[in-house]
């Protein structure tokens, strides 16, 4: 069986999930031999910027007229594109700021300088091109990596969790902390697959994986109110990451209660 032919790039992020790709250490060896790698600027020099690649990995979201032209050509390589991390699938924490203007906030950081770079709010891959499927986290978790690109190399398409963290979190018997101790917790609008791991460790979940598919918004807010949480406190806790702000479309805007 010929390997499949794979491209890892990365747009605008912290490369995290490039990291969990080259930190799968036990693994990397097996991996790089069942695929044939030939662009992974993170991890080689000799990158091949041409060929058709059978299975394009991509990394970040965009924020740069230039990397919507570089999404675009990534694609018209690629068979199959594959959105990895919360960034490339919901547009990430640089979306947070996505409602403010780009000048004012250019200024902020760059100073006079700014008015040099093009930027545009924060946008997930899909904003632009057809990706035909996504590893979501902050960063990815290295098994549903592995698990993938197992399910790629034999020609499939991964199946990934398509329930709440909260399910998880019952399946580890943690206490509530939503219910029981009143704690701002977006599990029950967040996608599984971290096998609950801040709620396990005593910490709400702050929604670093995006939404889960039909996510009841209007429910966890509701009870979030209940709890004594006033609308800017869930916003904001929503706005962490790009797709809870997606959500927010369907949760109150009202502001300062
Ligand atoms: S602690 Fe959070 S993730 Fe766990 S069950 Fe409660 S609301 Fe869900
Ligand atoms: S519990 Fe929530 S915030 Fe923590 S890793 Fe999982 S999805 Fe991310």
């Amino acid at each position: 069986m010929a390997k499949p032919i794979v491209g890892i790039f990365g747009l605008t992020g912290c490369a995290g999930d490039q990291l969990v790709i080259l930190n799968c250490e036990d693994e990397l060896l097996d991996l790089a031999g069942a695929l044939d790698i030939r662009s992974f600027h993170m991890a080689m020099s000799d990158n091949d910027e041409d060929c058709d690649l059978d299975i394009a990995l991509v990394e970040g979201s965009v924020v740069q007229p230039e990397e919507v032209e570089m999404l675009e050509r990534i694609r018209s390589r690629a068979r199959l594109l594959i959105a990895i991390g919360t960034c490339a699938v919901w547009g990430g924490v640089q979306a947070m700021k996505n409602e403010e203007q780009r000048e004012k906030l250019k200024r902020q950081v760059y100073g006079p300088k700014g008015k040099d770079f093009g930027i545009i709010p924060s946008q997930p891959l899909s904003s632009f091109v057809r990706v035909d499927y996504a590893i979501s986290g902050c960063p990815i978790e290295k098994d549903q990596f592995l698990q993938a690109a197992l399910s790629l190399i034999h020609g499939d398409l991964p199946v990934l969790p398509d329930y709440a963290v909260c399910t998880e979190c019952k399946m580890r018997e943690n206490s509530c902390l939503l219910l029981e101790r009143g704690e701002l917790c977006l599990g029950p609008i967040t996608v599984a697959g971290c096998n609950a791991r801040c709620p396990a460790y005593g910490q709400p979940c702050i929604g670093c994986r995006g939404p889960v598919e039909e996510a009841n918004v209007a429910s966890e807010v509701n009870l979030l109110r209940e709890k004594g949480f006033t609308l800017v406190d869930i916003q904001n806790r929503l706005r962490t990451f790009g797709g809870q702000s997606e959500v927010m479309q369907v949760a109150p805007t009202e502001r300062g209660r």
